[in-house]
């Protein structure tokens, strides 16, 4: 029998979890705040963004956000972000990625405040996690990763193969595999646009994490029988719906769930988790600068 991956489920469980630690950290006199920053008016970040500012109302994170225009020179959104990194009431924020073209999204993520950069992409963070020693996991890595403690999913000495190498989803999560740790131990296998023969790098894995951003792209054939199959990916594709389009992974999940031991669907596997996990980097980030000790799940 394929086990399917509830990550509505699992993100439940962490989301209640860190209530508790938002209420030690009230108590002490801080409440936990996130901010979002969006530059331009793209409709799916403004839809992601929303979601960001509902996730923290219900779990009591104080909510704010900036909009900056479109159109406007790159320093405006710098300022935006110095102001942020000023705000005591902000503990972490999110610049909403894609930014507008003539924004370089490198010189973004060097101006947030380590310590408030919850997405965990500032170089300073990214060297930690390399190294062992990470303060903020990327939000969807993590949330791969408490997938596979909530469901037994033991890395140690297991092939793992990650196809996509993005910064990410793709590279934090192959290093904070290849960690020596209890949640690390695996053998990692990172494929990309320009790898010869994908196929043969996914049968040879306990493990499949697909994050290319290609629709249904690892179908049941490039899967060995009791394999777990986790797919990171949503893609919108045209359907006969209300919408218009329908979301799907890269993974066929009919053809994939008759090989796999256990599998993510699309919706409802590690999109929750990612949006638990920029929670509990919040919460985190307010730990550390208001110097509270809080319990993590
Ligand atoms: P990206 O476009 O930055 O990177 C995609 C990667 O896939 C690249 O490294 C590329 O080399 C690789 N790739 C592309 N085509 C490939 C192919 N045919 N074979 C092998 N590798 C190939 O994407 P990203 O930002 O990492 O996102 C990947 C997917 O995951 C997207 O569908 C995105 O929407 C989704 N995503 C979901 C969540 C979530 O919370 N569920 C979070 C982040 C990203």
């Amino acid at each position: 029998m394929t086990e399917i991956i509830d990550g509505n489920a699992v993100a439940s469980e962490i989301r209640d979890d860190l209530t508790g630690a938002i209420e030690t950290l009230a108590d002490a006199g801080a409440r936990p705040g996130l901010a979002t920053v969006l530059m331009g008016d793209d409709p799916a970040s403004q839809t992601y963004v929303n979601m960001k500012q509902r996730d923290c109302e219900e779990v009591g994170i104080e909510s704010h956000h900036v909009d900056v225009d479109g159109d406007a020179p790159p320093e405006d959104l710098y300022d935006a972000i110095a102001a942020l990194n000023d705000d005591p009431a902000v503990h972490g924020y999110i610049v909403q990625a894609p930014v507008p073209d003539h924004v370089d999204y490198r010189d973004v993520i060097r101006r947030v405040d380590p310590i408030k950069d919850v997405d965990g992409f500032h170089p300073e963070n990214v060297g930690r996690l390399v190294t062992g020693d990470a303060r903020f996991r990327p939000c969807t890595p993590h949330g791969v990763q408490k997938l596979f403690e909530a469901y037994d999913v033991d890395t140690e000495g297991k092939d793992v193969t990650i196809v996509g190498r993005s910064d990410i989803v793709g590279k934090p999560l192959a290093n904070l595999l290849i960690q020596k740790a209890e949640d690390g131990n695996a053998t990692v296998t990172v494929c990309h646009s320009r790898t010869v023969d994908l196929a043969a790098k996914t049968r040879a894995a306990d493990v499949v994490v697909a994050a290319a951003g290609v629709p249904e792209l690892i179908d049941g054939s490039m899967i060995s029988e009791g394999t777990v199959v986790i797919d990171v990916g949503v893609n919108r594709v045209e359907a006969d719906t209300e919408k218009g389009y329908e979301l799907v992974g890269d993974v066929e999940f009919e053809s994939a769930k008759g090989k796999a031991s256990a599998i993510t669907p699309v919706p409802g596997g590690v999109g929750p988790m990612t949006r638990a996990m920029l929670l509990y980097n919040t919460v985190k980030a307010a730990s550390l600068q208001e110097d509270v000790a809080v319990d993590l799940p």
